[in-house]
């Protein structure tokens, strides 16, 4: 059986928890269902990074141990994944002792194959990102361009990551894995950053305590970036207790992060892989931004926030997941809000596919009382579904996932389309055309049963749902080929997408 591991990064506790983390985690739930529908052997890794200076001094402020702090803010991630309908196997925390012993047993690993010493700092540095910056990742005003607040001059005694003993390694990895970081434009940005030349990195640090003691220096502390990546790689070892998991998921299929933090995981997190014997991911997915209405970088003092507990409140947790990923084109930037979640709950769920569900159920209740005929299905239909799985599994396979989407949602187009051809209604006047009347139901019950089969990644409430009443609760993909002899008999479905009272 073939593995598939799948990662979110791990969330920063110092923030509430907001759109973005709903949509790379439902993102990469979408994923992992897909794999387990494949049969594979499926682990999907989230958790919640939790060491470093921004959450000690959050901490401080608030008369707290950053322990306590971070206790407090892990929870509330915690809380997030049932909300959001995800199936995440574990979640890890970085201040698990576990994972700590796991990060200086690699680090230490790194250290001794020479990749590791000890020098002067000095440089430009982001407090919210934790990160040194480098010349043309200064913004102007010298500024961070991600939080857009001024640069601290810093300067400090480190121990040091050997990042440019690498560049030949990871132009090589370029080189021969066109796909190592999705899409394309990613990709050629990791690959600008590498081909402008490598300079050593920053491994530890001298004032801080809150992080992971380096074990060849006790007073420091691993910079908290290379302790948050390593944790794709410690879980693996303790997720499950008495078992370790790490030969049966690593190295990682899939990473998917935002694209503000893509030089840490396209550049520093495979040459710390190479420097401690570590096979690498084999792909690095990196989506884009969700933007405001306007299609400005949302802002409370903008009012262009879509808040995904008011989507969840209103539609329901489904329509959040359908709506992320239908609208915005994943990998991709893309414009939110609120009139577009409802112009697509009512648009496409509600109107497209619970009207086809509803109306297939009724009618299958209202002429054949809830019992199929056999009877061949109709073969316009299905040629048009012909290969579908297939089609839906390699674009699963490059993480397209909203033209996965897309895809199947032609077909479920395509019935309600059928239905208005075939009158159905009209059918059941005439005895004459009963054998019509049962083909046309067969085929819009194994129509419908296969559509919902492959949707149930996005909608899997949904999906439940409608193969408890098609009678088919298999949600194998091996099964959405159409075949005449599944649905036997169908019973009462309540409306999947509501209107909202
Ligand atoms: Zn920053």
């Amino acid at each position: 059986m073939s593995s598939f591991y799948v990662t979110t990064p791990i969330y920063y506790v110092n923030a509430a928890p907001h759109l973005g983390h709903a949509y790379t985690t439902i993102a990469v739930d979408v994923m992992a269902r897909h794999h387990r529908q494949r049969g594979e052997d499926v682990f999907f890794l989230t958790g919640t990074d939790e060491h470093g200076e921004p959450v000690a001094d959050a901490a401080k402020a608030q008369g707290l141990e950053p322990k306590e702090l971070a206790d407090r803010n892990a929870e509330r991630f915690r809380a997030l994944m049932p909300r959001l309908g995800v199936s995440n196997d574990y979640f890890i925390r970085t201040s698990d002792p576990r994972h700590g012993a796991k990060v200086q047993e690699v680090l230490q690993r790194v250290h001794d194959n020479g990749h590791v010493y000890k020098g002067l700092y000095e440089g430009w540095y982001c407090p919210r990102c934790a990160d040194f910056k480098v010349e043309n990742e200064i913004a102007e005003g010298n500024r961070c361009p991600i939080h857009e607040i001024e640069l601290v001059r810093q300067q400090e005694e480190n121990w040091f990551f050997r990042l440019s003993t690498f560049q030949k390694d990871l132009e090589r990895l370029y080189a021969d894995q066109p796909d190592f970081v999705m899409p394309r434009e990613r990709f050629n940005e990791a690959k600008a950053f590498i081909d402008s030349g490598l300079q050593d990195i920053s491994l530890s640090r001298g004032r801080l305590t809150w992080g992971v003691v380096v074990p060849w220096d006790p007073t420091h502390v691993f910079y908290v970036w290379f302790d948050a990546l390593l944790n794709y790689y410690t879980a693996l070892s303790f997720a499950r207790d008495g078992e370790d998991l790490t030969d049966r998921f690593w190295p990682a299929t899939f990473h998917v992060i935002g694209k503000d933090i893509l030089k840490f995981h396209t550049v520093f997190w495979p040459a710390m892989l190479l420097a401690a014997g570590i096979p690498l991911p084999e792909h690095v997915f990196v989506h884009g931004f969700l933007l405001g209405a306007d299609g400005r970088k949302m802002s409370k003092s903008l009012g262009n926030v879509l808040d995904p507990f008011e989507v969840i409140d209103r539609y329901g947790t489904e329509a959040l997941r359908y709506y992320l990923l239908r609208d915005v084109t994943f990998g991709a930037d893309g414009s939110t809000s609120f009139d577009a979640v409802r112009a697509r709950y009512e648009g496409e769920l509600a109107n497209e596919l619970g009207n086809l569900a509803s109306r297939t159920i009724a009618m299958i209740t209202r002429y054949r009382d809830g019992a199929l005929p056999e009877a061949e299905l109709d073969p316009s239909i299905v040629a048009e579904f012909d290969g579908l799985p297939d089609q839906v599994s390699a674009l699963m396979d490059r993480a397209e996932l909203t033209q996965a989407l897309e895809t199947i949602w032609q077909r479920v187009r395509r019935l309600n389309r059928y239905v208005e051809e075939q009158a159905p209604w009209q059918l059941a006047k005439d005895d004459a055309r009963a054998g019509d009347l049962d083909r046309v139901l067969r085929t819009l019950a194994e129509g419908l049963r296969a559509v919902i089969v492959l949707l149930s990644p996005w909608l899997p409430e949904s999906s439940v749902k409608l193969l408890d009443a098609l009678g088919t609760p298999d949600l194998a993909l091996s099964g959405a080929a159409l075949d005449g002899g599944r649905v036997q008999r169908v019973s009462p479905l309540e409306p999947l997408f509501p209107k909202p009272s």
